[in-house]
């Protein structure tokens, strides 16, 4: 592709974006393709010439739209929000453009201290205390894996990772909250700590991890013979936006000598509000942090900020030094390669550069103040409908909630039944997408507002198609 074609066509899809993004709600949010449709429609094999460009767009128009879910839509209230932004779609632009593998200092020293300029900025925006240093991952479970592994190696003198498995003493341990994120799950299987040596820990009425039951696990553990490990506390539970209290779960991690990380992944963005900063107190305890810019700092997909307190320990763990990767400069840079799995890294550190220089701290702030506006909205909207129930405390911008008609008694079963059925009726009519998940064994739905387009119009329009549903009305009726 010549530069005259490659100006042609790129301004022509900059151009779409920008109305995308302008108008996505022009497209049903929830994709309706049935499975296969998709595929069904795309040629079979590679083509044997290359194809025209206009050949080529026009079928990403026709044949893969219909099958996008559309994230940014205003009225995509499911699971969490990743949301992008100009600024983001821009430094990603040039970052492709630039085709910059970012695995060594030397092999674009900007890449390198743009990510070691930008992580300071988060953690002074986040008030991570002084010591953490960051590095940009791909995703929060892949920064948990690399805080399991750190852990795992500090507990067993680096043992692990130079004789293998083949260890005596008893098995161990990784403690998350019954409302853990299942990455911990799938990291503590990755890194062989075994499924059943994750422990879940019960919560307290507001879905939090309870700190004295964690004390109990650890101790019925050392009864048994086993070897605490790590404790992953959650900031922002998946389902609710629980808030584990770090202070309290550190203290008991620090009396065991266990690693603890801080899994944040959607709520860590809300801690540059002073008036939510408390999420994070008790965070000094920490050994290893993570937060995920692609969720709720308008940096596009993928960008999860991993902070660690023991560098040393990341880079034993990691560092691995063929021939070929040796430079002179090692001595005096930070290689990223041996911060985490990869070898080749994306030049990540651009867009969140563009990202917190376009908006500022302040501008940062005004959207995150508007979201959760915005969810404390909703929620009072379902309190004052008797037909409605609250499921669990809203401390920031995801709202778990349930018809539960007055005066009904319905089973949990005839509830879960309902509530399924309005759910996928209110997806169905491609005006908003939310999903749902269970809570205490209770099923019930889940609103999470964080596109960077949502109006209180968007959130109003989702109470009213709610509302409006032949599952509540029929029910009235
Ligand atoms: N941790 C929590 C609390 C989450 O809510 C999520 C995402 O749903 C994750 C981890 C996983 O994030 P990622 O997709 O970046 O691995």
């Amino acid at each position: 592709m010549d530069a005259r074609e490659f100006k042609r066509f790129g301004y022509e899809c900059i151009d779409w974006i920008a109305d995308y993004l302008e108008h996505a709600d022009r497209y049903p949010v929830l994709s309706r393709a049935a499975p296969g449709g998709i595929r069904g429609r795309l040629a079979e094999e590679s083509p044997e010439r290359g194809e025209p460009m206009e050949d080529i767009l026009a079928d990403f128009h026709d044949i893969v739209l219909p099958g996008i879910t559309h994230w940014q839509h205003p009225r995509f209230f499911a699971y969490f929000p990743a949301t992008t932004s100009g600024p983001s779609i821009l430094g990603e632009l040039l970052s492709a453009g630039l085709g910059v593998n970012a695995m060594l200092w030397q092999t674009s020293p900007a890449a390198t201290e743009l990510e070691e300029t930008v992580m300071g900025w988060l953690a002074g925006l986040l008030g991570l205390p002084e010591g953490f240093k960051g590095v940009i991952q791909d995703t929060a479970s892949t920064a948990t894996l690399c805080a399991l592994l750190c852990a795992r190696e500090r507990a067993t003198d680096f043992g692990v990772n130079e004789n293998g498995f083949l260890q005596g003493g008893g098995a161990l341990r990784v403690y998350t909250s019954t409302e853990g994120h299942s990455s911990v799950a799938k990291g503590a299987r990755i890194a062989g700590f075994g499924a059943r040596n994750v422990v879940s820990v019960n919560v307290d009425g507001s879905y939090a991890m309870d700190p004295a039951d964690l004390k109990r696990c650890i101790e019925r553990d050392l009864a048994a013979g086993h070897r605490p490990c790590c404790v992953v506390a959650t900031v922002g539970t998946t389902s609710s936006t629980a808030i584990d209290p770090l202070g309290m779960i550190g203290e008991v991690a620090g009396r065991h000598g266990l690693w603890f990380h801080v899994d944040a992944a959607l709520a860590g963005s809300a801690a540059i509000l002073p008036e939510k900063r408390w999420i994070l107190d008790g965070v000094e305890r920490a050994d290893s942090f993570v937060f995920n810019p692609h969720k709720w700092l308008f940096t596009n997909f993928d960008c999860s900020a991993f902070f660690c307190r023991h560098p040393d320990i990341l880079t034993s763990v990691f560092a691995i030094q063929p021939e070929y990767l040796r430079t002179d400069l090692d001595p005096q840079v930070v290689n990223f390669r041996d911060w985490g799995i990869q070898l080749g890294r994306r030049f990540r550190a651009l867009k969140l550069w563009f990202v917190l220089r376009y908006y500022g701290r302040d501008g940062l702030r005004e959207l995150l103040r508007a979201h959760i506006g915005l969810a404390e909205e909703f929620l009072t909207w379902v309190e004052r409908n008797p037909d409605f129930e609250l499921m669990a405390p809203v401390p920031l911008n995801t709202v778990c909630f349930r018809f539960n008609p007055e005066g009904s008694s319905l089973s949990e079963e005839r509830l879960e039944e309902l509530n399924g059925n309005l759910m996928n009726e209110v997806n169905a009519s491609g005006r908003i997408f939310i999903t749902h998940t269970k809570l205490g064994g209770r099923f019930c739905l889940r609103m999470s507002i964080g596109q960077l387009r949502t109006t209180k119009r968007d959130v109003a329009e989702a109470w009213e198609i709610l509302e409006k549903s032949t599952v509540v009305q029929g029910w009235k009726g």
